[in-house]
């Protein structure tokens, strides 16, 4: 039995082939690739919807090693530490700049792959380096930040091509000249001097306040990504709908709120089996106990219909996806 229900957040009765644990960088010469071999970090962005007829990679390399010099701070991360604790270790140490990103599920080494962010902040700002063990060649790189062409929720580890680059460690570059990042209305209760860990303490409050906790109630966080559309078109559809949510990314395209899509369209009751839209955060979907990945991705594809027939607007999931033989790329 090698069940992956216990491996990723949304808790889908799956298994695999095989499932290896990587604990130490010894282990990888021995490690045979093949195309249905998929890495996994703590499976908070990963959906395996059916049985997977692959090996899937699980990355616990663990360590921290912090440099300090007179400006910066350099952190280099063994890819399976968890996310959230090395946040709350640095801020604690009086390491400032994650705090806006606490809370966030899952290992180091799956951050630089979706660009994580939250509240304004997105992780490819500090990111100097990545260091990448190709399973083909059999040998370690180093990525500088240019290398990894980040992007809203996106790198060049997303690309299937890619699939068989494991991040074996990120190298953090956080400048000592830290300044408070406030911008994002969830943080506008704030004095403009706030401490970096009032920061921390807030953005834990609100995410518990919006969020359903994973360990009780099954989910991969925000389902769709936020659609990107041009200027003009976001003026048109405000034209009908006044009260529209959006964040101006330049002069030509705004982000709308897929959340908010999915709210207004009057589709936060919806469900498939126990596969549903959360009740407080319409972009996060749940398995109330014994959905499938069938009724996952039914309910995904009637959520992207209507939102595409009401607004115009296409939705792309933002969590990877499989099926029995690897990545799904569409719904
Ligand atoms: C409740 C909740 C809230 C969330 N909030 C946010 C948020 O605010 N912002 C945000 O950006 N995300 C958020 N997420 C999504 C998720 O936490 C992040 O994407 C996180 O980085 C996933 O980490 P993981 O280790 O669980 O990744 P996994 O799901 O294990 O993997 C994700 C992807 O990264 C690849 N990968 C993982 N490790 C490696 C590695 N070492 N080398 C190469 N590829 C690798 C996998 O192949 C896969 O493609 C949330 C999720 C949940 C459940």
């Amino acid at each position: 039995m090698n069940s992956l229900a216990k491996f990723h957040s949304f808790a889908l009765p799956a298994e695999a082939k095989q499932i290896i644990i990587l604990e130490t960088l010894t282990q990888l010469p021995d490690i045979v690739w093949t195309n249905d071999t998929w890495i996994l970090g703590a499976g908070s962005n990963t959906i395996f919807t059916s049985d997977y007829s692959g090996t899937v990679l699980v990355n616990q390399l663990l360590g921290v090693h912090i440099q300090e010099t007179s400006t910066r701070w350099l952190i280099d991360i063994a890819a399976g530490e968890n996310w959230h604790s090395l946040v709350l270790n640095l801020v604690e140490q009086g390491i400032f700049g994650l705090e806006n990103l606490a809370l966030i599920p899952g290992s180091v080494g799956a951050a630089p792959v979706q660009n994580i962010g939250a509240y304004g902040v997105e992780i490819s700002r500090y990111i100097k380096s990545v260091q990448v063990y190709n399973f083909k060649t059999h040998e370690f790189s180093t990525m500088n930040n240019a290398d990894c062409r980040f992007a809203y929720r996106d790198s060049i580890f997303k690309l299937t091509e890619n699939a068989h680059l494991l991040i074996t460690s990120v190298q953090l570059e956080l400048p000592k000249s830290w300044q408070p990042v406030l911008d994002y209305p969830d943080l506008s209760s704030l004095p403009r001097d706030a401490s970096a860990e009032a920061i921390m303490k807030h953005v834990i409050n609100v995410r518990n306040a919006k969020l359903p906790d994973p360990e009780k109630l099954p989910n991969a966080g925000s389902f769709f990504k936020n659609p990107i559309v041009s200027k003009a078109y976001y003026e048109e559809l405000l034209a009908t709908y006044p009260d529209m949510p959006a964040f101006v990314l330049d002069k030509h395209s705004v982000k709308l709120a897929a959340g908010w899509l999915i709210d207004h369209a009057g589709l936060k009751a919806l469900n498939v089996g126990d596969a549903a839209v959360h009740q407080r955060q319409a972009l996060v979907l749940i398995n109330r106990g014994r959905a499938s990945g069938n009724d996952l991705i039914t309910l995904a594809r009637a959520i992207c219909t209507r939102i595409s027939e009401k607004y115009g607007v296409y939705l792309e999931p933002e969590v990877r996806l499989l099926g029995q033989n690897g990545l799904l790329e569409t719904l």
